[in-house]
């Protein structure tokens, strides 16, 4: 028998009014940057996909981190926008 363990959800309600959510559950992003509708603010992670896996999330924070770069440098590519 497997008893599937995963299942919790992501606390997005301090965001609230913050920044854009999907569903009022994730944190929406766009999938090519990780970037909110907040400039300069990134997310990735469960908080973004909901429970997903540890892979997923590193994926997820390696896109940001390209991404930060990018921004802080002033160079925003066509897709992060
Ligand atoms: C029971 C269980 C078993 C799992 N087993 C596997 C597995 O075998 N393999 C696998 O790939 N994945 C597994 N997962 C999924 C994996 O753990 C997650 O996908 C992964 O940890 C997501 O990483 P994350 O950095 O997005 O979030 P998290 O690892 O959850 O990190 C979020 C961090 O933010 C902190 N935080 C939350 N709210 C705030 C706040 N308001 N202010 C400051 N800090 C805050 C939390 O304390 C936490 O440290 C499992 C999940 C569960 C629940």
């Amino acid at each position: 028998m497997i008893i599937s363990a995963i299942g919790e959800v992501p606390d997005v309600s301090f965001l609230e009014g913050k920044v854009e959510l999907a569903a009022g559950k994730t944190v929406k992003v766009n999938p090519a940057s990780q970037a909110t509708n907040v400039a300069g603010v990134f997310a990735g992670g469960d908080a973004v996909t909901g429970p997903a896996t540890v892979i997923e999330a590193i994926a997820a924070g390696r896109k940001a981190a390209a991404a930060i770069d990018r921004f802080l440098k002033g160079r925003r590519s066509r897709k992060s926008r």
